[in-house]
């Protein structure tokens, strides 16, 4: 057998209705908070400050938590934070105990089951550390961390060790010395804002520490991580646009997993932001029940388009503890990448990656377009599951006879 697994194509199966039907774009209204004048609700420290962040909170306003949730939410404080900005809590269907944004936010009790091959820090975060809060992995770029706060929290999130500081690890960025890193390690060209959330800073507090970036003459490229846009869409005012667009080449890589979470609140904050200048990413998490599907998945991809975002990563799920009720598979995954790569806007491809375990950083993961490589030719699959030869002389020299096709007959 040629094709082990299905041929490429028979994943094509998505329907137009149900794409478009995730696709749609649509307010995430008011819900709860209908009587909250227009002023607070789009004021983002208001919806900051009127998080739905205990068991007491929330219960009223989900009466259909289940026990395996309760569990979950009694003991989120010790393990990481519950918080959901209003605005994003009225993306969750409370009928629907399988709701993709329930599934991201509401913690369960399966959180607190750990299997041996899980870990705190995943990815070996800590020791790629020189100094604290700055993840230096890769030759010529850091991680900066710089708050261990976010808008709301993400279930899986892979630096739960210390965001929202729920396990005491007691995070406390020094900017002094991690820009002083910088500064001494001239190899470093790429700076990566991310936490927790650095958009939760002031938009003066921010500027502050954009300007030292700014100053340093090997520094660059500036980008900044951030589900903000997504969680607290309100944030991304006029201003923080007119301030950020000072430092460019600066981009912005967002966060969503899901397309309901591109609402049109959600594409008008990224359009000011593409407005200003700043290209867009994407990167999402395989996760199970919330995006682990192909109509899904390339909805998403689809509507990040239509939002002014490419598609930049989709990762694999770290070995978080107590993430397993979370996890995609790398399988579905590759089955998503299969059912995206020719089968729609290249830019809506994004790169399927696992982090390793333990620190090896981001490996790319690829379904496989080349069946066979010899000294004199590439054989290839395209996303049809077509197969194609490419000659190629050993030495370099064009060849002959040109490039046919191979019936798949001649390989078996
Ligand atoms: C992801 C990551 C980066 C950025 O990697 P890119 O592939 O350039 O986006 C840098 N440092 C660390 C530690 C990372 O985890
Ligand atoms: S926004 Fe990012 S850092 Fe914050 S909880 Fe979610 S995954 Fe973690």
């Amino acid at each position: 057998m040629l094709n082990n697994g299905l041929p490429l194509s028979a994943k094509d199966s998505t329907s137009i209705d149900a794409l478009n039907s995730l696709k749609e774009f649509k307010s995430a209204g008011r819900g709860f908070w209908a009587n909250v004048p227009e002023s607070e609700w789009n004021d983002w420290r208001w919806q900051l400050k009127n998080r739905i962040s205990s068991m007491s909170k929330l219960e009223p306003l989900l009466p259909t938590l289940t026990p395996e949730e309760r569990g979950g939410v009694l003991l989120a404080n010790t393990k990481l934070a519950l918080a959901i900005t209003p605005y994003f809590f009225n993306l969750i269907d409370p009928s629907d105990e399988n709701c993709p944004i329930r599934t991201q936010m509401i913690p369960r009790i399966e959180e607190t089951h750990t299997a041996s091959w899980e870990m705190l820090d995943p990815c070996g975060e800590d020791e790629h550390s020189p100094v604290p809060g700055l993840v230096h992995r890769y030759p010529d770029r850091v991680l900066f961390l710089v708050t261990d706060r976010c808008a709301a929290y993400c279930r899986y999130c892979t630096r739960s060790r210390l965001v929202s500081n729920a396990t005491g690890y007691d995070f406390h960025a020094d900017f002094e010395r991690q820009l002083d890193y910088i500064r001494k390690t001239p190899a470093v060209r790429d700076v990566l804002l991310s936490g927790g959330d650095p958009l939760l800073f002031s938009d003066h507090k921010l500027e502050m520490l954009l300007t030292q970036l700014r100053a340093i003459p090997h520094v660059e490229f500036i980008r900044i991580g951030t589900r903000i846009p997504i969680f607290l869409p309100q944030r991304i005012t006029v201003e923080l646009c007119a301030m950020l667009k000072r430092f460019h080449p600066l981009f912005i890589s967002i966060h969503c997993n899901h397309p309901r979470e591109l609402t049109t609140e959600v594409r008008e904050a990224l359009g000011r932001l593409a407005d200003a200048g700043i290209p867009l990413g994407n990167q999402s998490v395989l996760l199970r029940n919330v995006n682990n599907e192909l109509t899904v998945m390339k909805a998403l991809m689809q509507k990040l388009l239509m939002c002014r975002v490419r598609p930049y990563y989709i990762y694999q799920c770290d070995l978080i503890s107590g993430s397993a009720h979370l996890r995609g598979s790398v399988r579905e995954g590759l089955e998503i990448m299969k059912g995206l790569r020719g089968h729609t806007t290249g830019y809506a491809v994004p790169q399927f990656v696992v982090d390793a375990p333990g620190g090896g950083g981001k490996v790319p993961v690829n379904p496989d377009y080349v069946l066979s490589r010899n000294a004199d030719r590439v054989i290839l699959r395209n996303f049809e599951g077509k197969v194609f030869e490419y000659p190629e002389a050993a030495d370099g020299l064009p060849v002959a006879s040109p490039p046919k096709m191979i019936e798949e007959t001649e390989l078996v």
